[in-house]
């Protein structure tokens, strides 16, 4: 076991991750601990956009932006903090910009930007333009601006680190952040980095579906790792459904296409967006579109032999603007489905895409340990995180503004705090939680695969906890989850080596993706309402009385060692809006 100190340890090199570094480096001996290397983070394949009211193109301010943020997030949303996002948006853009990202331009020059999901003017009056992009490599040019500024600034990185554990110890009785505990990837080796502030930017958690745009690495390896020590969940139960993922395939087809004037059409071919949301149609928030697009699917207007999924229709638009705006998502087309978009539809269907949920956070990205503590040398930011910003849904092209500005803020707040902080002493044997989940692993003769568990927990997410929910299938998921975990513990892996032993790291990702799983249904469980991408049949209408308020997800482990989860919930913070009925 090797022993490492520094003033911060960033965990997860993705946009939040370095876009805290630059500014952590600046001011603290920091070091950035990633499972990949850096440039293959899933930033890197967002595509769209980023928002930002920067009124380029046509008349738009912040406090439009702010609103739609809010009513996109049903009501769910922390309003101050929505509001620094949408105002500290405008210098977020301007900074990439400086930092030498190549934005699409205006004929006059200008950073161009383009309509996406739920973003209007004046309160929702029509579309707006305000999605900020690189062609539909967005994510792409900012994570390699990101990292180019990075290496200028001298980050410190190790690459393939895998952080298994966090160090959370009890001074005077506050439970502060001592470091982490890795796992090196080349060596097998175990690493523990000491240091005074600790920001988890580790990213999302959507490979519990099996439907899905997200890489295979985002299996919610920070919100465990916290979770697992006493930290809370919010919102766990919110899980955004992406209107056009590839058929079958879940590979994402940007909002953009549809900001470009792409139309979702049934199989008789009728614009049916215009029935569920008359104002902004194909540009509704995510949420009433994926459930428009399964309501045509219910009702026998599905499209194919099995009428199980619908039509993304460019074929109206000049093959010249898809060749210079959409040049990757048609390409996907082509590729993976042979289908040439100039001339056919392209078969989608809803596809799981972001995690609204994750580790509680105040705006400075300090961890709260319940409604209101702090836990001291502890930051999270990005999608791992939940500020809220998102609430019940998270509009398009806010998400790469999330991680800019909340990374931003975190990366300043925990070098701030390293210079007042002391080294909080470490446990005893720091890494004993780690040595032993690797030595059961490697150990193991057990009977149970990863590779079965987690397709089986995949297929009954996607069964049960998708786009439509009751309470008889959340329940059905909650037993198939008690089931998996219990056949978890005989699961054994093939490979016993100690180099680039990726079947042992799949191993304790999948035991990641079973505990988050098993948040997120018992939360959506007891959510007795509808609101954002949270859709109960059986209580199909928003309840502000009982639940407009976040909920607080707990571990507890009883004195015989069962666990079990708490569940508590928290205010959510209004400043100027009073919610409405959302319509679109
Ligand atoms: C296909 C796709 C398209 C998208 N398009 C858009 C868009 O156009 N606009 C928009 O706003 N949003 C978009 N999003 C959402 C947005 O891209 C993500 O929410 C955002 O980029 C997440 O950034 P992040 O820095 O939080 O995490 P990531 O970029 O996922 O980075 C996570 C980092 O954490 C590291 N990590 C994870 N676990 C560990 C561990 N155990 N130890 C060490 N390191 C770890 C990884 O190595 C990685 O570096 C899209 C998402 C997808 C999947």
């Amino acid at each position: 076991m090797k022993i490492h100190k520094y003033d911060t340890v960033i965990v997860g090199a993705g946009g939040a991750g370095m876009r805290a570094a630059i500014e952590s480096t600046k001011r603290s001996r920091t070091a950035v601990l990633t499972k990949l290397y850096p440039t293959r983070s899933h930033t890197g394949a967002a595509q769209g956009g980023m928002a930002a009211a920067l009124a380029n193109v046509e008349e738009d301010n912040w406090e439009w932006h702010t609103f739609d943020t809010i009513k996109g997030g049903d009501y769910l949303v922390d309003q101050d903090a929505a509001e620094i996002l949408a105002k500290e948006a405008i210098d977020s853009v301007l900074d990439l910009e400086k930092m030498g990202l190549p934005f699409n331009r205006t004929p006059d020059g200008t950073i161009d930007q383009r309509r996406f999901g739920g973003h209007s003017r004046n309160h929702g009056e029509a579309p707006v333009r305000r999605s900020c992009y690189a062609a539909d490599r967005t994510g792409h040019m900012i994570l390699q601006t990101l990292y180019q500024n990075c290496v200028k600034e001298g980050v410190e990185f190790f690459n393939e680190f895998y952080v298994l554990d966090q160090l959370i110890v009890e001074v005077d009785g506050v439970k502060k952040s001592a470091g982490v505990v890795a796992y090196e990837l080349a060596t097998g080796e175990i690493h523990v980095f000491q240091a005074k502030a600790v920001i988890y930017a580790s990213g999302g958690t959507g490979k519990f579906f099996k439907v899905t745009s997200n890489a295979h690495t985002l299996t919610g390896d920070g919100q465990a790792a916290c979770y697992r020590r006493g930290i809370p969940l919010e919102d766990m139960e919110f899980f955004q459904f992406h209107p056009t993922g590839i058929w079958r395939m879940g590979i994402l087809l940007t909002e953009g296409a549809r900001g470009e004037g792409g139309i979702l059409r049934n199989k008789d071919g009728e614009r049916f967006m215009e029935k569920y949301a008359p104002v902004m149609k194909d540009l509704a928030s995510r949420d009433v579109v994926s459930r428009s697009i399964y309501t045509e699917i219910r009702e026998g207007r599905g499209c194919g032999p099995e009428g199980d999924h619908v039509y993304l229709d460019l074929t109206h638009l000049p093959p010249e603007q898809l060749d210079a705006k959409l040049p990757d998502i048609t390409e996907f087309a082509r590729t993976y489905l042979g289908i040439e978009p100039y001339t056919d539809p392209i078969p989608i269907q809803p596809t799981a895409h972001y995690a609204m949920g994750g580790i509680p956070t105040n705006v400075e990205g300090e961890v709260l340990a319940d409604n209101t503590t702090v836990v001291p040398g502890l930051y999270a930011a990005g999608e791992v995180a939940c500020v809220s910003v998102h609430g019940a849904n998270r509009l398009g092209t806010n998400s790469l503004l999330d991680i800019n500005v909340f990374g931003r803020r975190a990366g300043i707040a925990a070098a701030e705090y390293s210079h007042t902080a002391d080294y909080v002493e470490l446990p005893e044997n720091p890494a004993s939680l780690v040595e032993e989940l690797v030595e059961r692993l490697r150990d193991s003769t057990g009977t149970e695969r990863v590779a079965v568990i987690r397709n089986e927990l995949q297929e009954c997410m996607d069964a049960n906890v998708m786009v439509f929910r009751t309470e008889q299938t959340i329940k059905t998921a909650v037993e198939k989850i008690a089931e998996l975990r219990e056949r978890y513990r005989n699961v054994s892996i093939q490979d016993k080596g100690r180099r680039f032993n990726t079947d042992l790291l799949e191993a304790i990702e999948l035991g990641n993706l079973l505990d988050l799983a098993e948040v997120m249904a018992t939360s959506a469980l007891a959510r007795k309402e509808s609101r954002g991408g949270h859709y109960r049949e059986d209580f199909p209408n928003r309840d502000d009385v009982n639940f407009m308020r976040h909920t607080m997800a707990y571990r507890e482990v009883g004195d015989d060692g069962t666990e079990t989860i708490r569940l508590d919930y928290k205010p959510v913070v209004q400043t100027r809006y009073q919610p409405m009925e959302r319509k679109y």
